[in-house]
């Protein structure tokens, strides 16, 4: 009985604090009002939170008739998660606040190497950005280090890392040199994370990355359904052609050797803003290939649709460019469809370039703002 009544207290802080973080400048009449609690119960637990710094007293509002009363409101930055996005080529980093708002960003050439030097290099990355952001280093709740690989459900262990040739390898090495709790986050789930956060009006959704290479998440209730064995959502690898073009992961025909970024910067020299400004201004052959890429795009789409029922989010590097291309890729995807003759489900990504790494950051965030 008396853990329970310890769980019921808890329970009324942690509503007491998301009830602020979701409203400012309420008072202690209101938050009693509106969670139905007794004032000694409030009392006590802003109390609480005033002291640990996660709140604060922002004045009066005059809403009493006569007397004043106390306004409290959330600190957002009261602390902060770190976020990696781990590239072949390169390293971005961001510190984001309680609410998933990035405060600092910094993008790093820096070729990945499962060597000393390189994880010397993440740790400073890490302690560059707290210092650019300045934030203090005791608000730090953990860094989230995004990688193209699958990731055991410990977050630990990448147990398949073709991409950057990196099986096996860990959390711990990972952030040897990281001061802070470090865990690994598959890339897709990370970017899928960050995109639901900020469309609050989904519960269900499937992102699909199409960066250099293609990865998926699938969301459930807003939460990431893993699957059995963490493989769920492996969109790169559904095949769209029939014993069509080589994969790496050693199939044929997969959506990765079509629709990955590189299929289309290949194109323009190996840029991919090139490709879309030659889009644009309708050189032939590279209008042919984007056809092409739609094409196998929305075959992909319509067996999410038909599998999944639910909205289906276009991010990655080829997702930021995606906004003028909806219509095109919605009537391709109706066109397939057995059963619906629009696509309002489909939607572009919001951000742009970021995402993966604001979103590895979240998992601390969750874990703290559940356990206040
Ligand atoms: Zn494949």
């Amino acid at each position: 009985m008396e853990d329970k009544s310890v769980n019921i207290k808890d329970f009324n802080r942690n509503r007491i604090y998301k009830l602020l973080r979701e409203k400012q400048n309420l008072s202690k009449q209101d938050i009693v009002y509106q969670l139905q609690l007794s004032l000694p119960t409030v009392t006590q637990n802003l109390n609480f939170l005033l002291e640990q710094h996660l709140i604060e007293n922002t004045g009066t509002i005059g809403n009493t008739g006569g007397r004043n009363a106390q306004a409290f409101s959330y600190i957002s930055d009261a602390k902060a998660g770190i976020g990696l996005d781990v590239t072949k080529h390169h390293v971005t980093a961001v510190a984001v606040d309680l609410n998933g708002n990035i405060l600092e960003m910094i993008r790093s050439k820096q070729t990945f190497e499962r060597s000393e030097r390189y994880f010397r290099f993440l740790g400073e990355l890490v302690q560059e950005l707290i210092r650019t952001a300045h934030l203090d280093s005791s608000k730090v709740l953990g860094v989230g280090i995004g990688v193209p690989g699958l990731i055991t459900e410990d977050h630990q262990t990448v147990f398949y890392g073709k991409i950057l040739d990196f099986t096996g390898e860990t959390a711990q090495n990972f952030g040897k040199y990281i001061s802070y709790p470090a865990i690994l986050i598959n890339d897709a789930d990370a970017a899928g994370l960050s995109e639901i956060r900020v469309t609050p009006d989904i519960n269900h959704a499937f992102y699909i990355s199409l960066s250099n290479n293609i990865g998926g998440s699938v969301y459930i209730g807003n939460q990431v359904f893993a699957g059995s064995n963490q493989k769920s959502a492996e969109i790169g690898h559904v095949t769209v052609v029939p014993d069509g073009l080589p994969c790496y992961c050693g199939q044929k025909g997969c959506l990765e050797a079509y629709c990955s970024a590189d299929r289309l910067s290949e194109a323009a020299g190996g840029d991919l803003s090139q490709f879309f400004e030659l889009l644009k201004a309708g050189k032939p052959e590279i209008v042919h290939i984007w056809k092409a890429y739609l094409n196998h795009l929305s075959i992909a789409i319509n067996n999410i649709r038909l599998l999944f029922d639910c909205d289906i989010i276009i991010g990655g590097y080829v997702g930021a460019y995606m906004d003028d291309y909806m219509d095109d890729l919605k009537k391709l995807v109706i066109s397939r469809n057995s059963f619906e003759n629009e696509a309002e489900y489909l939607r572009v990504c919001r951000y742009k370039t970021e995402a993966i790494a604001a979103g590895a950051a979240l998992p601390f965030i969750d874990q703290f703002m559940n356990q206040i």
